[in-house]
């Protein structure tokens, strides 16, 4: 058994060393010390644990690294006001995802188009919206809109997976470490304007930051600004902005008419006093809350490709790859499998 993986599996459910002790039968003296590091815990409680946090017993051995937020290479974006144990949640879960689509990556070979660039933001000329230019180029991205998100991380050779974090009040998680490819974790329940900005505001945290800086979220968020609505493309759509323009430039820029009204008034094509009626009108009408104006959602395919190579080239049946990424059979099932009805994926 490893002491970490134990913790992480422990806290990946949610559930307090207390708790853990008192639904598996053991002294919570005794796992406190096992997590410690400081005891061995006997097969049969190992088996009691396991059953109690619904994973195989096997997966407990898992001599893999866990990554902390103090780690490099580890970001969210969250509300400060986010309880530390719905934080602890959310990163042991992503860290388990990380070592679940590393071993199921294994031997499966998808070339990235595109390397993913490391350009620190404290170089004395580049500024986060150079920076972002920099990597669209790199990319060769088209000028205007991105038209696919997720498409564009993937071909970088990223993960992006959508998973449950537990709390509204994440909005995403990425993970950058050496030899594996990066992993973009959005939180469920978000509208796609707001997926697509979360993501790029994930991607300048890793182009840019080995370490986060006091600025660095604001660095993410000009990044993020700047990459999907480059200056230049967007600024001559912005004269005379108003509610309803916002909301005939969303669907082609595909990005909120919040950030469309912050990018005019950061690239000062309106007045501060224009754009603060704007914020206003905005609030008035509820769109502070939910905007007008639905958008196509995006579908990462990378994993489901992995999984269907593993299936059909390998010849694995469900139970080998739930075995393979340490999950129990239901759940890899709902992570992972991708039914399909006479060859259309059916999308969750
Ligand atoms: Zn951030």
């Amino acid at each position: 058994m490893n002491p970490r993986m134990l913790v992480t599996a422990r806290e990946s459910r949610g559930l307090s060393q207390k708790e853990l002790a008192e639904m598996a039968g053991v002294p919570s003296g005794t796992l406190s010390k096992a997590e410690n590091g400081l005891t061995d815990l006997t097969e049969d409680r190992l088996v009691a644990i396991a059953r109690v946090l619904d994973y195989p017993r096997h997966m407990l051995d898992w001599p893999d690294p866990i990554y902390t937020p103090q780690s490099s290479g580890f970001y969210h974006r969250k509300q400060q006001s986010l309880p530390q144990k719905a934080l602890n949640k959310a990163h042991a879960s992503v860290n388990l995802l990380r070592i679940r689509l590393s071993r199921l990556s294994e031997g499966v070979t998808i070339t990235p188009r595109f390397p993913m660039p490391a350009l620190a933001s404290d170089d004395d000329d580049q500024t986060p919206e150079s920076i972002a230019q920099r990597v669209r180029h790199i990319w060769a991205l088209p000028s205007g809109p991105v038209d696919n998100m997720i498409a564009v991380l993937e071909a970088a050779g990223a993960f992006v997976v959508r998973r449950d974090l537990g709390s509204p009040r994440i909005s995403a998680i990425s993970l950058r470490i050496s030899g594996d490819r990066p992993l973009f974790v959005l939180n469920e329940g978000m509208p796609p304007d707001r997926e697509r900005f979360s993501l790029a505001h994930e991607l300048g945290h890793l182009v840019m930051h080995e370490f986060l800086p006091p600025q660095g979220e604001r660095e993410a968020d000009r990044f993020a600004s700047e990459f999907l609505m480059p200056s230049d493309d967007i600024r001559p759509h912005l004269y005379g902005l108003d509610l309803r323009l916002a909301a005939r430039l969303k669907p082609y820029w595909k990005t909120s008419m919040a950030s469309i009204i912050r990018k005019a008034n950061t690239l000062e094509v309106i007045t501060p006093t224009r754009y603060k009626s704007l914020i206003v009108q905005m609030a008035q009408r509820g769109m502070n809350k939910v905007e007008p104006v639905d958008l196509p959602r995006e579908e990462p395919t990378v994993i489901d490709a992995i999984v269907d190579v593993h299936r059909r080239s390998h010849g694995y049946t469900e139970q080998q790859l739930a075995h393979l990424s340490g999950l129990l059979e239901d759940e890899y099932r709902v992570e992972f499998a991708t039914p399909t009805l006479g060859g259309l994926r059916v999308v969750r």
